[in-house]
């Protein structure tokens, strides 16, 4: 549709502000000038600046003095227009009353201008949307329909295309979104699950649970919300859905009309049966089921097939750095969850395998392992990185957990690989409970670094056997 798409201007004659030029950023406001927009940028980094003259944006101090002559501000979510502090330029915006918008909005707005009804399914929660973001696409697309998935996750929503009325877009939406939302509204709506987070930008657990529940704010009737049943925070937002309640769960809370996993992990609904979840490999643990759940309760509203749901589930290759299945050498399983930056998500991934060789380490968080105590019963052998490796290892003596310090994950693969295989446990698990900045650019480069490690070792095993 180049031809189409020369002549699509949906924004002509709008000025747009765009602040903060990061991965979104970024190409928001390329894609908001070619859509005909009037677009003023700005970040407080230099790097941001430089990046956008160099793509031959407009660069303009925003926060400088003098009217805020502007149709609306696109803020990057990262910063903050409210709590702890609003940042200069949003402050600005709003004594102007321009609204502060986010980059799916816009993206919603661009798609209903171009005549086009695709649906939105918007994903939210505190933990797991990106999982159930990526699940939730692989439905879609397994069952033969045009989708894209995007947001939050990455690619950004301004970077995805226009579809048609068949398209279905999949939005991760962060609370930092949600609160930036004015038309954008979710066909189908999916809220996972609710614990204390980011509660310096939100005040306190109330505002939090406000900011994530307008992602039900615009639906009607005729729209679906699924909805967690596995956290109060989380099932008292049902009080409020004007859209028709789909309740998931992940550990057994059966509710009329819902899907929910069994204890025996069976995945089902009234209808009976889904899938038996130990025949989904990259979707191990309670709280899988519950992503797979409520993916599941999303593609059936958005008229996916049973069968096809359940070898959609079946097939789902996981996301990267998220439990991720790396290989399997010598029988035994290496697994990637190097996005386990804090205790809490690092025991999900313990509790998800009895006998383990656990590499952890980096950077730690207040309270460091002391709260995994419970599933160290479980760690055959303990290989430490980075920083707090000290640190760790003092917990791990103190409960008699067998462990060294190796250092590096140079160190820690080649050694866990041998305990492994010496008979200590069947899978090595890569799950820091830590920050990776001490050694690393970020967790995707840590998970890079030991999936390529793995990948030399098994290509060592090969020329082995
Ligand atoms: P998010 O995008 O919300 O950060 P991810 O899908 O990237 O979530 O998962 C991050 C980590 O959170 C996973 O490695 C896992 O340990 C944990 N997790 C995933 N899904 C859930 C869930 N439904 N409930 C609680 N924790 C979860």
């Amino acid at each position: 549709m180049s031809g189409a798409a020369r002549s699509f201007t949906p924004f002509a004659g709008r000025r747009i502000a765009v602040m903060g030029l990061g991965r979104a950023g970024l190409p928001a406001a390329q894609r908001l000038r070619a859509w005909g927009a009037e677009v003023a940028c700005w970040d407080d980094r230099p790097e941001g600046r430089a990046a956008a003259e160099a793509a031959g944006l407009p660069v303009q101090d925003l926060a400088a003095a003098g009217a805020f002559r502007f149709d609306a501000l696109l803020l990057s979510p990262g910063i903050p227009h409210r709590l702890p502090a609003p940042h200069p330029v949003a402050a600005r915006a709003a004594a102007a009353g321009v609204p502060i918008l986010c980059d799916a909005e816009f993206l919603f707005e661009a798609v209903r201008a171009a005549g086009s009804g695709a649906r939105f399914l918007g994903v939210t929660g505190t933990n797991g949307k990106s999982t159930t973001t990526a699940l939730a696409h692989h439905l879609l697309r397994g069952a033969g329909m045009v989708a894209e998935a995007g947001g939050n996750l990455g690619p950004a929503a301004l970077s995805l295309n226009i579809l048609g009325t068949e398209g279905v877009y999949v939005l991760e939406m962060s609370s930092y979104m949600l609160e930036r939302i004015a038309t954008l509204r979710f066909n189908i709506a999916l809220m996972l699950n609710l614990s204390p987070d980011h509660l310096d930008r939100h005040g306190d657990m109330a505002g939090y649970a406000a900011a994530k529940a307008r992602i039900f704010a615009r639906q009607v009737a005729e729209d679906v919300a699924v909805l967690g049943m596995d956290d109060a925070p989380t099932r008292a937002i049902a009080a409020g859905i004007a859209a028709r309640l789909v309740p998931v769960s992940g550990v057994a809370a059966q509710r009329p009309n819902g899907i929910w996993a069994e204890s025996d992990q069976v995945l089902r609904d009234e209808a009976g049966p889904i899938l038996d979840l130990r025949e989904a490999p990259a979707l191990p643990g309670a709280h899988n089921a519950q992503n797979a759940a409520a993916a599941c309760a999303a593609a059936f509203a958005l008229g996916v097939p049973r069968e096809s749901a359940a070898a959609g589930l079946a097939s789902f290759p996981g996301l990267p750095h998220r439990q991720e299945r790396v290989a399997e050498i010598g029988g035994v399983l290496f697994v990637n969850d190097s996005k386990a930056t804090n205790a809490d998500s690092a025991a999900r991934a313990l509790a998800s395998y009895e006998r383990v060789v656990w590499i952890a380490g980096g950077t730690g968080k207040e309270g460091g392992i002391a709260p995994l105590a419970p599933l160290f019963p479980r760690v055959a052998k303990a290989l430490l990185i980075g920083r707090d490796a000290p640190e760790f290892a003092r917990t791990l003596a103190a409960h008699g957990v067998p462990h060294e310090i190796a250092g590096t994950l140079e160190a820690a693969v080649p050694a866990a690989a041998a305990a492994a295989r010496a008979g200590a446990a069947p899978v090595v698990l890569l799950s820091p409970a830590a920050a990776s900045w001490d050694q690393f650019s970020g967790f995707d480069q840590r998970g890079d670094r030991f999936r390529a490690l793995v990948q030399a070792l098994a290509r060592v095993d090969g020329r082995a056997a």
